[in-house]
């Protein structure tokens, strides 16, 4: 691209005016989950008898047989036609980590030549669409080469366009999981299990737990255009060149502030969208970083969360476009501010409608607000490498550790308040605590918690895990992840952490203790053990990293040894004693994983060189001609001191291009050689530990003399977009 095509683009991105989204007559109450497949439209679309089979299913978990299924088909699909919709598609995530889907139309042929609308139950139960292409790990390949789609009717049925949209699980022939919703599904139902066995300690009605999730989904957005004349953007989703702004986020004037025109457009038609899809959208506002935003819905169910949130950064992306720009996703696509993460609120709660992580009234109550908290710390403790591993992706090991982002060290963060408590009754000796008196103060030493207030929770933000009053906050989750990764994880080692609890506990009540007491007992126990996973201080500093090294903590900086965590005998052993996934499954999962980080890099590296020896090079090289020609007519015109004198700057500006100039086309040669050496390693693991000690930080290395040369080079000659023209929409 010439400069005068970069000068062009940009004038227009900055001309361009945003498209009016009218305001609507109905209420978002209104016109709230209006293509979606819910419990309102089955009353409608469905005879009674199979609406209430399929309360059963959805509410309890109840199989879904044929006949059933015929029934339900036969109403989505008229509801569905009434939408216009004409074909089908199974909707699953594979472990690409994005959505996969695969239309059918719903016709058949009738018999007399011509066609009729059909769409059966068993279209709806199950399909097999040709899977050869998805990544399994070696799953396949050792089982069998089909895969099948599987309805899950605890995510309702929606549409998108003209298309009905069925979320599935994902699984092999043999029926190893291909997906992340398949792992999930079990993960949850563990927690559940183990969850509700303790809540009935407390509350002996509890039937169910379920699993919470409120993620927060922070983007950037740029100008379609000038993403367009950026080849890394295209092809990586972030810039590998490309010199800080001399204003970004320094001001802090753009966190919470007033939205552009453009922008708000964005969000308005976004919204409206997402909510006709069912997505409960609460929250828009501007992040931190120029042209970075966050949206945050109201929390659901966990299955239910990740399926919203797929479905999300896809509507996101489409949205975008709509409206000119180009929605980034990618955790990190300016380097030198902040980077995107998608904040996992979690917690877990009963049917009879009390948030297990929230403390209540009563002493009891606060008893098992204080259990399901050291419980929920010792499965962060137990597995905080493993919590890391279900994180780290190519993308989200630039964001780690870095500006405002959470350290590389998984801990916890509880707050002044919520660390008293723990202190005192782990130190409290027995006999003070369980004086059971009265109703008041039944925990003598543990006065009734107060109420904790959004307000009054300490909001650490270098914490990756933190306590915020009635939930926890993962904050490590990449912004382009699958939440699935993490929930899966957190979700199966909570179950863990609680089954034992209850194991200890029931051991204690069976040689004759008294239940409370047997309770704070193990937990006396557990808040010790877990006491090294607790850290209120600064994550970011360095002193940090030292003393969670000390305490045993996982302080691996490297992404691919990070994964090691998915194949440790602990977590081998927590999956498969929880159900979740057997360690045939954790290799396959490991192994697509180190595959994708390769792939990453790989590409990275490639479109890095070719940028190098296409763009960057030849303007330098051009523009050193001009100052060298100048510097020669300088010489013709004047004498030979004075035309030394007038020219000393250019030439060492001509110096200082042949310096950078020559260290690049060096190094790029050097980063091709190491990415040769890496590709000839069969093994995966090594060559994901080559792609990251070896080719990575050559990338990182040579960039800092493109940005150098960025600077020096004629403004004029420059080809690509620059960070000031990319990061500030009008
Ligand atoms: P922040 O101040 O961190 O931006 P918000 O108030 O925007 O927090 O809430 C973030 C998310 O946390 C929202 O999706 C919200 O619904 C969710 N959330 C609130 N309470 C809970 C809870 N008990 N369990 C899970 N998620 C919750
Ligand atoms: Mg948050």
């Amino acid at each position: 691209m010439s400069s005068s095509i970069r000068f062009r683009i940009v004038g227009e991105a900055f001309r361009k005016k945003a498209i009016d989204i009218p305001n609507r007559t109905e209420r978002p109450s209104e016109f709230f989950a209006k293509y979606v497949f819910n419990k309102e439209k089955m009353y409608r679309y469905l005879p009674a008898k199979v609406y209430k089979k399929m309360c059963d299913v959805i509410d309890n978990g109840a199989t879904l047989d044929l006949d059933t299924a015929d029934a339900v088909a036969a109403g989505m699909k008229k509801w569905a036609m009434e939408l216009g919709v004409t074909h089908c598609t199974h909707w699953f995530q594979p472990l690409t980590e994005g959505t996969a889907e695969k239309h059918d139309g719903f016709v058949e042929h009738d018999g007399k030549g011509g066609l009729v609308e059909e769409f059966t139950g068993k279209q709806l139960v199950q399909q097999e669409p040709d899977a050869s292409s998805f990544p399994s790990g070696g799953i396949r390949s050792t089982f069998e080469a089909r895969g099948y789609s599987a309805w899950d009717p605890a995510s309702p049925v929606f549409v998108m366009g003209d298309t009905l949209m069925i979320p599935t699980v994902f699984i092999s022939y043999t029926g190893e999981a291909l997906d992340y919703k398949a792992p999930l599904k079990k993960a949850l139902k563990a927690v559940d299990k183990a969850a509700t066995q303790v809540a009935r300690y407390f509350y002996p009605k509890v039937n169910k737990v379920v699993s919470n999730l409120g993620w927060e989904q922070e983007y950037f957005l740029m100008d379609a255009d000038l993403y367009g004349a950026r080849p890394d953007m295209l092809l990586t989703g972030r810039t590998l060149m490309g010199h800080s702004s001399a204003k970004d986020q320094q001001m802090d004037d753009h966190y919470f502030g007033a939205i552009p025109e453009r922008v708000a457009a964005f969000m308005k038609d976004l919204e409206i969208q997402a909510l006709e899809l069912g997505i409960p959208c609460k929250t828009r506002h501007n992040e931190v970083a120029p042209n970075q935003f966050e949206l945050a819905p109201i929390f659901e169910e966990t299955n239910l969360a990740v399926d919203h949130n797929m479905l999300l950064m896809s509507l996101m992306q489409k949205v975008a476009r709509k409206h000119g720009f180009r929605c980034l996703l990618h955790e990190k696509p300016f380097k030198g501010i902040n980077g995107s993460g998608k904040h996992n609120n979690w917690s877990l709660a009963t049917d009879t409608g009390i948030l297990l992580h929230a403390p209540g009234k009563t002493p009891m109550d606060n008893l098992r607000f204080i259990t399901f908290v050291v419980e929920t710390l010792m499965a962060v403790y137990r597995h905080n490498g493993l919590l890391k591993a279900s994180i780290i992706s190519a993308t989200n090991a630039h964001r780690l550790g870095g500006h405002e982002a959470p350290p590389a060290i998984v801990s916890a963060f509880l707050g002044a308040q919520l660390t008293e408590v723990l202190n005192r009754l782990e130190e409290s000796d027995d006999n003070t605590i369980f004086n059971l008196s009265g109703k008041q103060a039944i925990l003598l030493d543990i006065p009734q918690i107060p109420q904790l207030s959004r307000d009054n929770t300490d909001r650490n933000r270098t914490s990756p895990f933190a306590f915020t009053g009635n939930r926890f906050e993962f904050r490590a989750v990449g912004s382009q992840a699958n939440c699935a990764a993490a929930m899966i994880v957190l979700n199966t080692a909570m179950a863990e952490a609680l089954t034992s609890f209850r194991t200890r506990v029931d051991k204690l009540i069976a040689s004759g203790m008294e239940m409370t007491k047997a309770i704070i007992c193990v937990l006396r126990d557990d808040i010790k053990t877990c006491k090294p996973v607790r850290f209120d201080g600064n994550g970011y500093s360095d002193e940090w990293k030292e003393e969670a090294k000390r305490r045993g903590l996982d302080t691996e900086t490297s992404a691919p040894l990070m994964l090691d965590h998915y194949l440790d005998k602990e977590t081998v052993t927590m999956f498969q004693s929880q159900k979740v996934m057997t360690e045939g499954e954790l290799r396959a999962r490991t192994e697509i994983k180190l595959e994708t980080y390769i792939k990453k890099i790989q590409i990275e590296a490639r479109i890095f060189g070719d940028l190098c020896l296409n763009h960057i090079i030849p303007v330098a090289t051009r523009y050193q001609s001009q100052l060298i020609e100048n510097v020669s007519r300088v010489a013709s015109v004047f004498s030979g001191t004075e035309a030394k004198a007038l020219s000393s700057n250019n030439i060492l500006l001509i110096k200082d291009i042949s310096e950078h100039s020559a260290y690049i086309t060096e190094n790029v040669q050097r980063l091709i050689d190491a990415r040769k050496v890496a590709n000839r390693l069969d093994d995966v693991r090594e060559k994901a530990i080559a792609y990251h000690d070896n080719v990575a930080p050559l990338i990182e290395d040579i960039r800092k003399h493109v940005d150098k040369l960025e600077l020096i080079v004629d403004d004029e000659l420059w080809p690509l977009p620059k960070y000031r023209e990319m990061l500030f929409i009008r």
